[in-house]
C-alpha cells in the first residue's frame, strides 16, 4: 500500500477524531521509525511517551514474545504471577501498598477518582465528593476523566458530564485556599502539566496542597501517566517534591508500548476498593504484564536514570543556542520548547518532511524520545529541528 491509498482509506473507514501528521509508520528500531515508504524519521516522540525504551528493544520484543506463546490472557477470575510481580515491583519502588492493573490512562485515572469517593463516603457519609484538579490539565477521554480535565474545549457536546470537579489555577496558591471547601475529598494533579503545555508546579504550590490535604483527610492524587515510569528523571515525579501522594496513576510508557495502566494507594486506601466495586476484562493482561515487568526492570535503575537526567540536560542545553527557542522547559526527557515565532504547529509539519517526528502541546513543541535514545540520534533529530527552525 502506498501512503495515499492509506490516507483515503483511513478518510473513508474511520471515525475522523484525529489530525494526523502526513506519514504512515510502519516499523522501527531504537529512535528511528521507518515510514510506509521506506523513508526514515528521528522519533522524538515515543507514541507520546509510551515506546520508552524505542521500537523493539531486543529484550522487551523476548519478553512479550515469549508471554505470547505461553498464555495471552487470562480472565481476573484466576490469579496470575505475573501481575503480582508487576504489582509488587510498583509497591517496592514507591512505598505505596496496593495496584489495580487496567489498560489506560484514562482508566487509571476513573480508578483514582473511584478510590477518593469511595473513602470519603465510607468514612463521611454523602455530601464530600469534589475533586480539585488545575485549570490546562489533562486526566483523559472518558465522560468523568474529561469532566476531571480543567479545560473548557473539553466540555462541550457530550452533557451532562459527571459531576463534583472544580479546578484551580496552577500554581495559585491562594486559589486553592479559597475553593479547598468541607466537600473536597481529593486533589488530583499533574506535577509537569503535559497536554497543558509541560508545565511544571511549583514547589510553593506542592507543599500547600499536600500540606492542606494531610490538615483535612483529603486525598492527595498524581496523575503520573504520562510524567512516570522514569520520563522526568526519577521512576515517579512526585519523588522530586518530597511528597508522598495517597494515590499515584501510571499508563503511557509502564508497558513500553502495549496498553497497560496502574493505580497504585498507599496503606490507608488499601481497602477501600473491596471485591465487586471495581474490576476489568482486559487489565492486568499478562502480555501487557510481561512487558511491564521487563520495562520496570530496566528503565528503574539509578545508572538508567542518570542516563536520561543527562540526555535531558544535554538536549537542554543545545536546544537554548538553537534560532526561535524562546523557553526550554520540563524535567528529564520531557521536555518542552516556546518558540519565538509562536509556530509550533508549522515547525513539527515541516520536521515530518524533513525527517523528525515531535510533538505539541498547546502552542509549544514538545519532546517525549525514548529513555534510552543514542546520543547520535539526539544529534541528528536536534539538527533536523535546528534546520527546520532556521527556514
Ligand atoms: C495521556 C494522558 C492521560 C490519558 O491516558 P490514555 O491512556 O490516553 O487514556 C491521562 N493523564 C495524563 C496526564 C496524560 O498525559
Amino acid at each position: 500500500m502506498t501512503f495515499e491509498e492509506i490516507k483515503n482509506d483511513e478518510q473513508k473507514y474511520m471515525m475522523h477524531t484525529y489530525g494526523r501528521f502526513q506519514t504512515a509508520i510502519v516499523s522501527g528500531k531504537g529512535a528511528t521509525a521507518v515510514g510506509v515508504s521506506g523513508e526514515k524519521y528521528i522519533d522524538f516522540t515515543s507514541g507520546i511517551g509510551v515506546n520508552c525504551l524505542g521500537y523493539c528493544d531486543d529484550g522487551w520484543v523476548k519478553a512479550v514474545t515469549l508471554q505470547a506463546a505461553a498464555v495471552q490472557h487470562i480472565s481476573n477470575l484466576y490469579y496470575s504471577p505475573l501481575q503480582t510481580e508487576v504489582s509488587k515491583k510498583l509497591c517496592e519502588l514507591t512505598g505505596m501498598d496496593k495496584v489495580f492493573l487496567c489498560n489506560s490512562g484514562a482508566e487509571a485515572n476513573e480508578c483514582a477518582i473511584k478510590i477518593a469517593r469511595k473513602y470519603s463516603f465510607d468514612k463521611y457519609g454523602q455530601g464530600r465528593q469534589k475533586i480539585l484538579t488545575l485549570v490546562n490539565s489533562f486526566h483523559g477521554r472518558t465522560v468523568t476523566t474529561l469532566a476531571a480535565t480543567g479545560q473548557d474545549v473539553f466540555h462541550n457536546y457530550f452533557f451532562p458530564f459527571t459531576e463534583g470537579f472544580d479546578y484551580v489555577t496552577a500554581n495559585d496558591v491562594s486559589d486553592l485556599e479559597s475553593k479547598f471547601t468541607d466537600d473536597v475529598c481529593a486533589v488530583f494533579i499533574e506535577l509537569v502539566q503535559g497536554e497543558g503545555g509541560v508545565m511544571p508546579l511549583s514547589q510553593e504550590f506542592v507543599d500547600a496542597a499536600a500540606g492542606l490535604c494531610t490538615e483535612k483527610d483529603v486525598l492527595l492524587m498524581i496523575d503520573e501517566v504520562q510524567t512516570g515510569v522514569s520520563r522526568t528523571g526519577t521512576v515517579y515525579c512526585y519523588e522530586q517534591y518530597g511528597i508522598q501522594p495517597d494515590v499515584i496513576t501510571s499508563a503511557k510508557g509502564l508497558g513500553g508500548g502495549v496498553p497497560i495502566g496502574a493505580c497504585i494507594c498507599n496503606a490507608k486506601l488499601s481497602d477501600v476498593m473491596t471485591a465487586g466495586t471495581h474490576g476489568t476484562t482486559f487489565g492486568g493482561n499478562p502480555i501487557a504484564c510481561a512487558a511491564a515487568k521487563e520495562v520496570l526492570s530496566r528503565v528503574t535503575t539509578k545508572e538508567f536514570l542518570e542516563e536520561v537526567n543527562k540526555k535531558g540536560e544535554y538536549i537542554r542545553k543545545k536546544l537554548s543556542s538553537m534560532p526561535d527557542v524562546r523557553e526550554v522547559r520540563g524535567k528529564g526527557l520531557m521536555i518542552g520548547i516556546v518558540t519565538e515565532k509562536d509556530d509550533a504547529k508549522e515547525v513539527a509539519a515541516k520536521c515530518v518532511e524533513n525527517g523528525l517526528l515531535i510533538l505539541t502541546a498547546k502552542n509549544l513543541l514538545r519532546l517525549l524520545p525514548p529513555l534510552n535514545i543514542s546520543y547520535e540520534e539526539i544529534d541528528e533529530g536536534l539538527s533536523v529541528l535546528e534546520k527546520v527552525m532556521s527556514d
